[in-house]
């Protein structure tokens, strides 16, 4: 196994780990450990060449420190990627690889799910490294994040909703989701049983059929998606999707899901959705019940479902605040939100100094 640092600007750590005999080419990357370790999950993707990969693993990373900020969880921001087909590459070998890449940042660096890993591939990296989170109950863990990130979204859009159109009231909304997968489905169930009709697309077509046989979801193709007349858009795949090409073509009051990266430039394009008059919930801030859950693992008492399920509620009520901050200063929801984030992170950084004299 051969680790190499990869300098970066504004990062702690930054590694890319090559392992041929098991398979493994993966980065992680280290964002902020001002406010604690740095917990964010690990992705398995055909990424097209190295620098796609890397530049998911920066953002992705950078992205976990602002939401953990903003949700107080006493966590930093980090992230992993896996470079692969998720659907044909995995081997019990090959997350056994990982683990021990992610064991050589000594705790700095713990990981859980994301995208094209589960709970079964977590329970082989937890074979060479201990910092691992999201394992299931029964060994010990908080359990898959998805349907937890999937009920704080779910708080966001009623909070989102309340921004648009006074009322929480989704009944007869019609939602376009991009990727009903392991949050947008379970989503797209409470925004049905509250009344909302969905449209969906997805690359996936078990997915799609999923969507529309139990969710009465009408299906659209891929590209397609950002063209649907909706009051709600909500991304639920991948990041990057807000950006030049699509802005312009949304026909949608709301923008609210859970997918992380949306805005393919955080400043311009939440300048351009909310030119458009479109009420964009930040997602690093809606996005965060997964994160919460898992980081009460880490608590003294160790996990506990009823203290997850308050903070995850707690969404609402942070949106609603970041929402009212940007209508009164006249800036972006985005901009409201990293003012949160980097207020929390000074705080936190003035308490660390506070305590230990040397550091000043
Ligand atoms: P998932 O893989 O289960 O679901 C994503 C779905 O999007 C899949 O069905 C996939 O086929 C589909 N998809 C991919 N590219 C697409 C495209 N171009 N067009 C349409 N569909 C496409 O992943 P997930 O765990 O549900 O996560 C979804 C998003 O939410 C990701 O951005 C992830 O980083 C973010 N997120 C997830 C969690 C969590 O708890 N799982 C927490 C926070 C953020």
């Amino acid at each position: 196994m051969k680790i190499t640092t990869i300098e970066q600007a504004g990062y702690e750590r930054v590694a890319k780990c090559e392992d041929p005999a098991a398979g493994l080419t993966a980065y992680i990357a280290v964002h902020n450990t001002t406010l604690g370790p740095a917990l964010g999950g690990l992705r398995m993707w055909k990424y097209d060449n190295e620098k796609a990969a890397i530049t998911d693993v920066l953002r992705l990373s950078r992205g976990m420190t602002f939401k953990s900020a903003v949700a107080k969880t006493g966590l930093g921001g980090g992230k992993s990627v896996i470079v692969g087909n998720p659907r044909t590459e995995k081997t019990a070998k090959l997350f056994e690889a990982m683990g021990r890449f992610v064991d050589s940042f000594g705790g700095q660096y713990i990981t859980a799910e994301d995208v094209g890993v589960g709970i079964e591939d977590l329970m082989h990296v937890r074979k060479t490294t201990q910092w691992v989170t999201g394992l299931s109950r029964a060994d010990g863990g908080s359990g898959n994040p998805s349907p937890y990130t999937a009920l704080g979204c779910f708080e966001g859009v009623k909070a989102a909703a309340i921004e648009a159109w006074g009322s929480d009231d989704l009944k007869g909304k019609v939602v376009a989701m991009q990727g009903p997968g392991n949050v947008g489905f379970p989503l797209g169930e409470q925004l049905v049983k509250a009344g909302a009709r969905l449209v969906v697309c997805d690359v996936n077509q078990d997915s799609v059929d999923r969507a529309v046989s139990q969710l009465g979801a009408t299906a659209v193709m891929p590209n397609d998606i950002y063209d649907v007349p909706c009051d709600i858009f909500s991304p639920c795949a991948l990041g990057g999707i807000l950006n030049d090409d699509t802005i312009p073509r949304l026909k949608c009051k709301v923008i609210a899901g859970a997918a992380n990266n949306q805005l393919l430039d955080e400043v311009r394009h939440a300048a351009a959705v909310t030119a458009r008059g479109m009420v964009y919930a930040p997602d690093y801030v809606i996005n965060a019940g997964g994160i919460i859950n898992v980081s009460l693992e880490l608590e003294k008492g160790g996990y506990n479902e009823a203290a997850a399920m308050k903070k995850i509620h707690n969404i609402f009520d942070a949106l609603r605040s970041i929402f009212e901050t940007a209508r009164k200063q006249k800036i972006t929801t985005h901009a409201a939100a990293q003012a949160v984030a980097e207020a929390n992170i000074a705080a936190g950084l003035a308490k660390k100094k506070a305590a230990s004299p040397a550091a000043r």
